[in-house]
């Protein structure tokens, strides 16, 4: 077993809006957030404020200890405010896709049997539509404005008592995440007030911003990567987050620099733009202090190509997943120069790891041993929602989380995320990692993206085969020279057997691949 190196931290045993804007009195007058698009800023005092008015207001509405209240909307600087408030009326808030069909979305609002909505106008329409497919609903409210709608901006005139809610956070669920859907249907993911706040205050051990720092948000807030480093932690400290709607390279690399960025949060296609993208270096990024990746695998060649290329340290890698309120791993800022390339970081405090053989889970590997990760501490979910079969399959009796990603450990207890077990390929026998082959692909530089996945030759054999999207100045390159490229840089059963030439590679909204939809494709 495998333990961390920081002290323990006690369990934070507070609801999330107090865990998060318990300081807010102290910062008061710092920007908390600023929209990156038009430079609306909100400081911590009105934060503070405006989301206990809009707490009073929901109450006043109706909503109660126990409810469900979905939030859709792309990041804005109502998001926190809506969520805050919602938790203090005590709902849980299940984060929704803002780009989620209004089907996917009614599936949502009936599995957790949301009775609240709280949308932007732009996405209304589907917002109405899902609810009437799913039924229950008993609101629709906007952060913006829109006709027929309470919006967020009126409820900010309540004079209503702030709601006295008995919150108890070992208990009771704060946030309802989806997980990615990257390997099957979405779940409900329960995590407690306590879960999220614990993963927050043991994150800080290795990773902490503050007053002065300003984080760009431009990964969703909806998902548990940019609900923690976006949104919770950096406000929990005093630090400003900038807000931006989406990815869009220009507006991205302007408003690093004209709100002088110093801490970015990105996934690994982010990581590709700022190593490849031509606009990069027209654009002055010199106040950026550090980049962190996480979500999915990062070659440690792009990593080393992308912080050269913007003279910052090397980038860090954080580890987690929804069901671990995300957070197990990072490479605390203190180390950036020294954790060896790829590795995505060691044990944050009070959290536990064994890496156990794939054929056996009884039978526990040591250092440099490529095994299935498990995961034990405060922050393990407290389950899927309504899906206790599925919440049995994941935790085992003894608190052991088990994570479905492949990894080792150094001699220093610095973790290396091979691929996800689901995703080896299997050729003839052997496994192969589709994360190495990418790694591969994207150092050509000819090739502008690239996605591996095992699918079936004519004999019926599993084979690696690659999607490739060229650069625009490299239209006539072959898959058989990409093949040749894999086939001089590893051993002959990892090489790429067929490659098919596409548009853009499908990823989800925090950056992972979506290999099912290329098997569906193959
Ligand atoms: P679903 O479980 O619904 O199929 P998902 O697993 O993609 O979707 P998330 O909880 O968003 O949903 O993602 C967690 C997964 O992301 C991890 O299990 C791991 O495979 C991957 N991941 C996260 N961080 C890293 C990292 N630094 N390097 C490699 N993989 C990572
Ligand atoms: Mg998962």
């Amino acid at each position: 077993m495998f333990r961390s190196e920081y002290a323990d931290v006690p369990p934070v045993d507070l609801p999330i809006h107090d865990a998060v804007l318990g300081h807010a009195a102290r910062f008061a007058d710092t920007p908390a957030l600023v929209d990156g698009t038009d430079g609306t800023t909100l400081s911590y005092e009105q934060v503070d404020r405006f989301h206990r008015r809009v707490a009073a207001a929901l109450a006043e509405a109706g909503v109660a200890k126990g409810d469900v209240l979905a939030l859709h909307s792309p990041n804005t600087v109502f998001f926190p405010i809506a969520f805050y408030a919602a938790t203090r009326a005590g709902a849980s808030v299940t984060t929704v896709h803002p780009l989620a069909t209004a089907e996917e979305f009614a599936r949502q609002l009936a599995d957790s049997a949301a009775r609240w909505i709280i949308t932007v106008s732009p996405l209304l329409e589907t917002a109405r539509r899902a609810a009437r497919s799913a039924g229950g609903v008993r609101e629709i409210l906007v952060c913006d404005t829109a006709p027929g709608h309470r919006s967020l901006i009126d409820l900010l005139a309540c004079t209503a008592p702030e709601p006295a809610v008995a919150v108890d956070p070992a208990r009771d669920v704060a946030a309802l995440p989806y997980s990615s859907g990257t390997t099957g249907t979405p779940k409900g993911v329960m995590l407690t007030h306590r879960q999220i706040a614990t993963n927050l205050a043991q994150l800080e051990s290795a990773i902490t911003a503050g007053p002065g720092d300003r984080i760009l948000a431009v990964l969703p807030f909806f998902h548990i990567y940019g609900l923690t480093a976006l949104m919770n932690a950096p406000l929990r400290t005093g630090a400003t987050v900038v807000v931006l709607p989406r990815f869009e390279v220009e507006t991205f690399l302007a408003a690093i620099e004209r709100h002088r960025i110093t801490g970015l949060y990105v996934a690994p296609p982010i990581v590709l733009t700022l190593a490849k993208h031509p606009l990069v270096t027209t654009y002055d990024l010199s106040s950026l202090r550090y980049v962190v990746s996480a979500a999915a695998p990062l070659d440690a060649r792009l990593a080393a190509a992308c912080s050269e290329r913007l003279g910052v340290p090397p980038i860090g890698q954080a580890y987690g997943m929804t069901e671990l309120s995300p957070g197990t791993h990072v490479v605390p800022l203190d180390a950036l120069h020294t954790a060896p390339p790829g590795t995505v970081g060691k044990l944050i405090a009070g959290t536990e790891m064994r890496i156990v053989a794939l054929d056996d889970p009884d039978h526990d590997l040591g250092p440099g041993e490529a095994g299935e990760i498990l995961i034990r501490g405060p922050q393990v979910m407290k389950g899927y929602l309504g899906r206790p079969d599925a919440t049995a399959a994941m935790i085992d009796p003894d608190g052991w989380l088990h994570t479905g990603d492949v990894g080792y450990v150094d001699a220093e207890g610095w973790l290396f995320v091979v691929d996800r077990v689901k995703e080896l390929i299997k050729y003839k026998g052997f496994q192969v990692a589709p994360a190495e082959l990418e790694a591969l692909l994207l150092a050509h530089p000819g090739i502008a993206d690239a996605a591996v996945v095992g699918t079936r030759d004519d004999d019926g054999n599993e084979i690696p085969h690659a999607y490739v999207v060229r650069r625009p100045t490299a239209a006539d390159l072959t898959a058989g020279e990409i093949m040749m490229h894999v086939a001089e840089r590893v051993a002959p059963y990892k090489r790429v057997r067929r490659v098919t030439f596409i548009d853009a590679v499908p990823r989800a909204a925090s950056g992972k691949i979506l290999r099912r939809r290329l098997r569906e494709h193959a």
